[in-house]
């Protein structure tokens, strides 16, 4: 049987980045190219009724004892539009607690001091990028490891509930749960496999709205200006500054609430 590392690192070669200015569902191709090979592999393991429908979700079941409640896991196939998920060169390599050198040639590392967790993955194999995209592990290693439970539940002759799968799209646009088919998936629990910490269990949800602001000003040569210029990247710039300067990201924890500006740009 392929081993969940194995099957990951052949997901992550798939480019399944979304993309937020897209309205098509899922909003990139990519998606639905891993999809569809997600569907393929669901069948060859015998899960009939393994299917993609229009919008790009996958549905699958593994057969279980009808008598014990059934179970869903779910995961989605999009990675962040904030790095790019093309040509990924993924590595595993030795960890013996120290700075990882990504990128010899850009200089690109990955430092405990900015990832305190890494320490306590001293001593273990860590699969890595080259440091100019992401490695896509949110969330392809749920996926991995949820078709990797699949596959043994499909195989073993012990008694056990039935699985219901469902793999979504457009999760880091906001957009995963939107048309998620929630009665056709007919799962009595359901679980979402992505996450951080191993063990970790997370029983609450980040809940986030954003905004888009356009702003448009008046454009006149600097020196006929006077009473007539209205300079559109300084109105920008006072709308942000009149938001709380402390419920930002990096001075919040917990339940603090806070504003955040990801994007700022002029034509
Ligand atoms: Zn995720």
């Amino acid at each position: 049987m392929e081993t969940v590392q194995d099957r990951f690192l052949r997901y992550v070669r798939f480019d399944t980045q979304s993309d937020e200015n897209s309205d098509t569902c899922p909003s990139t191709p990519g998606q639905r190219t891993f999809g569809e090979a997600l569907v393929d592999e669901m069948k060859a393991m015998g899960i009939t009724d393994a299917h993609m429908d229009e919008n790009g979700y996958i549905y699958g079941t593994v057969p279980g004892d009808p008598k014990l409640p059934t179970i869903g896991l779910i995961a989605h196939m999009d990675t962040s539009p904030d790095a790019s998920g093309k040509d990924v060169q993924a590595k595993t390599v030795p960890y013996d607690g120290t700075d990882i050198l990504l990128n010899e040639e850009k200089d690109i590392w990955l430092r405990s001091s900015d990832y305190p967790s890494l320490k306590e993955n001293a001593g273990k194999h860590l699969i890595v990028t080259d440091g100019t995209t992401l490695l896509g592990a949110d969330d392809k290693a749920g996926i991995a490891e949820i078709m990797t439970a699949a596959q043994s539940l499909m195989t073993t002759r012990m008694a056990h509930a039935t699985l219901k799968i469902g793999f979504t799209p457009d999760e880091e646009i906001g957009r995963g749960a939107d048309l998620f088919d929630v009665e056709k998936f007919a799962a009595d629990y359901a679980y979402t496999v992505d996450g951080g910490p191993i063990g970790e269990l997370e029983y609450e949800n980040f809940n986030a709205a954003s905004a888009k602001v356009d702003i448009s000003g008046i454009n006149i040569h600097p020196g006929a200006a006077k009473d007539k210029m209205v300079n559109s990247l300084l109105l920008a710039m006072e709308f942000q500054s009149l938001l709380p300067l402390h419920q930002r990201p990096e001075s919040t924890e917990g339940y603090e609430g806070f504003f955040h500006l990801t994007d700022m740009e002029a034509p």
